[in-house]
């Protein structure tokens, strides 16, 4: 993971910075908040550790902003400030999670591990619909929880039509994507892998409708 610590306090931050490298991740250190909703924007950064008291503006500005930016990054308050006005404050600011210092480094950490995986999981890495959900890191689909075996193909084509709910994808589109890999394929190929793939959902409450002259569309089942 890319993470940038905002932290002014020098043994802190370099704690903070010393054990994520320990632990494998890339990091960058900023003593002030001024430049982060920037740096963030930049640098795509997957997480950030963010300090409340900053020396040139407060912490939950520097979070407010990356939230009106909708910028998708998660972040880790870290603050002195116990009061517990505070912690709701930050909390409702936008904060995914919060520590008070001093901490623990190994707990703090498994919390980093802890909002990756969360994040991951509800925003960028998850297609769902209905019963049906398209984890994308791991290559894992479910339909009603139950796991469903899509081979490479079946799962390029249902990733295309379900990241574009009822609309209508052309068999093009799906040809192209498929044949990204270089091999080029035949004629009926995408009708093939549609029948294979209707078949599984069949009684799932989602179904792939074919829309004549122009393509196909994952929607509702009536
Ligand atoms: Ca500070």
């Amino acid at each position: 993971m890319r993470v940038l610590v905002v932290e002014d306090d020098p043994t802190i931050a370099g704690a903070v910075t010393e054990a994520l490298r320990l632990a494998g991740h890339e990091v960058d250190h900023t003593e002030r908040g001024g430049p982060v909703v920037r740096s963030v924007e930049k640098d795509h950064y997957d997480l950030a550790i963010l300090d409340l008291g900053l020396p040139d503006m407060d912490g939950l500005v520097v979070l407010r902003e990356l939230r009106a930016m909708k910028l998708p990054i998660p972040v880790l308050v870290i603050t002195a400030r116990d009061a517990i006005e505070d912690r709701v404050r930050g909390l409702e600011e936008g904060a995914d999670d919060y520590m008070i210092k001093p901490f623990a480094l190994p707990e703090m950490l498994a919390r980093v591990n802890a909002l990756h995986r969360r994040w991951l999981s509800t925003r960028g890495d998850r297609l769902v619909n209905g019963a049906l959900i398209l984890e994308l890191a791991s290559r894992r689909a479910t339909l009603s929880g139950e796991s469903l075996e899509l081979p490479t193909r079946e799962w390029q084509v249902l990733e295309c039509l379900i990241r574009r709910v009822e609309k209508v994808v052309s068999k093009e589109e799906i040809n192209t994507a498929l044949s990204q890999d270089g091999e080029a394929l035949s004629d009926n190929a995408v009708e093939v892998y549609v029948s294979r793939l209707r078949a599984k959902l069949e009684h799932s409450g989602i179904e792939i409708r074919t829309v004549r002259g122009f393509g196909y569309m994952l929607e509702a089942a009536d």
